[in-house]
Parts: structure tokens; C-alpha cells; sequence
């Protein structure tokens, strides 16, 4: 069975949309990453670090869906990383309303020995210091390094940033990130330029717009399936990564057609994401259920047309 090495953010987010306000649940790039790419039967595990205030119960929740959490570091007198934002009307943009990094300003990933020759990497948003300390622990080169970010890190450490993306394969990031880091509008000739920045594939997600992949001069775009009901968008970005990063580890298929089919479980699992509040609709989700969504977003997609 292949590994999985999933780093980034364990949180407490408290989240505000049209539809309602939380206080602080559980939240974080690994939690929705590990919660999506559970659904693959892989050997994963988190790297991440909490506080003594973080519930037992919610890392339990990520060991009950078979997601080692060994490195997962407990600093006792240390406060959790906490994150909290809130949506505009249209759910497409949200504005973050505040970042404390607490016990991540000092964190030093230790990645478990069991999982140092992981075949898939999935660097979740995080510092990218750390994305970078976990891709030098591991004693083999991993098939696959896949890298999130988000504007925080831009704005922050953007050096640091650069110097990791150098050495990964696949980026995933969203449309104004992209922008924001290439300078571009276009999104063809930011995915370019974020090439030429090292990863061979960039894939860009646009929200209820969907996905893009790049690659080699070749784009694949995969839609978001239209939802009835959307409550919390957070997470869907990592919960696209999990899903992405979940199928290429169970299959060890890492050519663009199998991509665009990780870009297809992606969009599917994040679809899941937004029905409710936090990671509440990714906890129980059975195979049954994502086997229908798939189905459904076969024949949204599916067309024959005669070209003459
Ligand atoms: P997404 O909606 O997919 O962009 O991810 C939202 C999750 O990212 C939330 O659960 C937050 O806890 C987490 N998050 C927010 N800001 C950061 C940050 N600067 N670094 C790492 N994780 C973050």
C-alpha cells in the first residue's frame, strides 16, 4: 500500500458565512486534507503540531479514519494555531479575520521513521520552512511532492516560499494566489510562470468555477458540480488537495491522464466539503456516497458532439 505524508495546519477555525457563525471547531489544511485522502485506503499520516488546549477527541477523529497522527506534536503549554474568516455574500471570497500562529511559530516537523520513504508528499498550507523541513527528512526522493500555499505565506515569507516550490512536482492553488504570486491575470500565463518557478504541474482551483491543470502546454479543466445547498467553504481547497494527493497515492499513476482523474476525485470530495459547517459533512462520509457524486459528475461532463 503506498504512503502518504500529509502536512500542514491542525487547527481551531471560527467561521462566519451567510448562512451562520461558529466558535472555534476543528479546522486546519492536514485535518481536511487527511479527512479527504482517508477515503483512498492509503497508509497516510500527519505531520502538525497543537496545543495542550486541543481535544483529544479530534485528533481521535483523524486516527478513526486510519490517519497515523504519531507525528502530530502535542506542546502542552502551548496555544493552538487559529485561524477565523468570514465570507461574502457570494461564498466566493472570504475575508480572514485573524491568524494566530501560536504553537507553529516554533515548530520544528518531525516526520515518524515509519514514513520517511512515503511515495507521496502532500505539503499543506503551513510555513514554508516547514514544507521544506519535511521534504529534507525523507530518506528517498518521493515520487510525488505536492505543495498548497495561500497569500499569508506569500505576504510573509515569500523567499522561503520560492525556495520550496523548486522542488516540488505539483502545485495547487487558487486563482488569486496564483495571480498574486506570478503577478499575471491571465491564468494561462501564470500557470507558465509559476512553471518556470519548478513545479512540472500547476493546478489552479476557482472555487464554484472549478479546476485547472496544467501541464507541458496541455489544460484540463474539471468543473465544481452545481450543490443545492453550500453553508462553509472552508476547507474545500485542502479537502481538493486530500482527494487529489489520496487517488495518485492509491493508484501510483503519476501521468497527466491519471491527473486529470485526481482533479475529477478533487472536485468531488470538496463538492462534499461545503454541504456543512467545518470538516461535520467529511467525518462520515461513506464510498457509497462519493461512488453517486462521481456518477453524477460523469454526466455533467459527458458529451458527444460530431465534429465535421
Ligand atoms: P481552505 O478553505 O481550503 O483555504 O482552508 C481553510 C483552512 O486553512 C482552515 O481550516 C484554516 O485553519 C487553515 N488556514 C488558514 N490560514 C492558514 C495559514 N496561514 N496557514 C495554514 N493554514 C491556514
Amino acid at each position: 500500500m503506498s504512503k502518504l505524508v500529509i502536512v500542514g495546519t491542525v487547527a481551531f477555525d471560527a467561521i462566519e458565512t451567510p448562512f451562520g457563525k461558529t466558535d472555534k471547531i476543528l479546522g486546519g489544511a492536514a485535518t481536511y486534507i487527511g479527512l479527504s485522502a482517508s477515503n483512498f485506503n492509503v497508509d497516510s499520516a500527519a505531520v502538525s503540531v497543537v496545543g495542550g488546549d486541543f481535544p483529544q477527541e479530534y485528533l481521535e477523529l483523524l486516527k478513526n479514519r486510519n490517519v497515523d497522527i504519531e507525528g502530530v506534536e502535542i506542546v502542552k503549554d502551548g496555544k493552538t494555531f487559529f485561524w477565523s474568516g468570514k465570507y461574502h455574500n457570494d461564498m466566493n471570497s472570504r475575508d480572514t479575520l485573524v491568524t494566530e500562529l501560536n504553537v507553529l511559530e516554533h515548530f520544528n516537523p518531525i516526520v515518524p521513521e515509519n514514513y520517511k520513504d512515503a511515495d507521496v508528499v502532500m505539503l499543506g498550507n503551513l510555513h514554508p520552512a516547514v514544507q521544506q523541513g519535511v521534504l529534507n527528512q525523507m530518506t528517498k526522493k518521493p515520487k510525488l511532492a505536492i505543495l498548497d500555499t495561500m497569500n499569508f505565506w506569500m505576504d510573509i515569507a515569500l523567499d522561503d516560499l520560492l525556495s520550496v516550490i523548486k522542488n516540488v512536482d505539483v502545485i495547487t492553488i487558487n486563482d488569486e494566489e496564483a495571480r498574486q504570486l506570478s503577478g499575471e491575470y491571465s491564468l494561462v500565463v501564470a500557470a507558465r510562470k509559476i512553471h518556470e518557478m519548478g513545479p512540472k504541474y500547476v493546478v489552479i482551483k476557482k472555487g464554484e468555477h472549478g479546476a485547472l491543470l496544467f501541464h507541458n502546454g496541455n489544460v484540463f479543466y474539471a468543473p465544481a458540480l452545481p450543490l443545492e445547498e453550500v453553508f462553509d467553504p472552508t476547507g474545500a481547497g485542502d479537502t481538493f488537495a486530500g482527494g487529489f494527493a489520496g487517488y495518485l497515492a492509491k493508484t501510483g499513476d503519476f501521468s497527466f491522464e491519471n491527473m486529470k482523474t485526481a482533479v475529477i476525485y478533487g472536485s468531488t470530495l470538496a463538492s462534499f466539503c461545503v454541504e456543512k459547517f467545518g470538516t461535520e459533512r467529511m467525518q462520515n462520509l461513506t464510498d457509497k456516497e462519493i461512488y453517486k457524486r462521481l456518477d453524477q459528475f460523469k454526466s455533467l461532463t459527458q458529451f458527444d458532439i460530431e465534429l465535421t
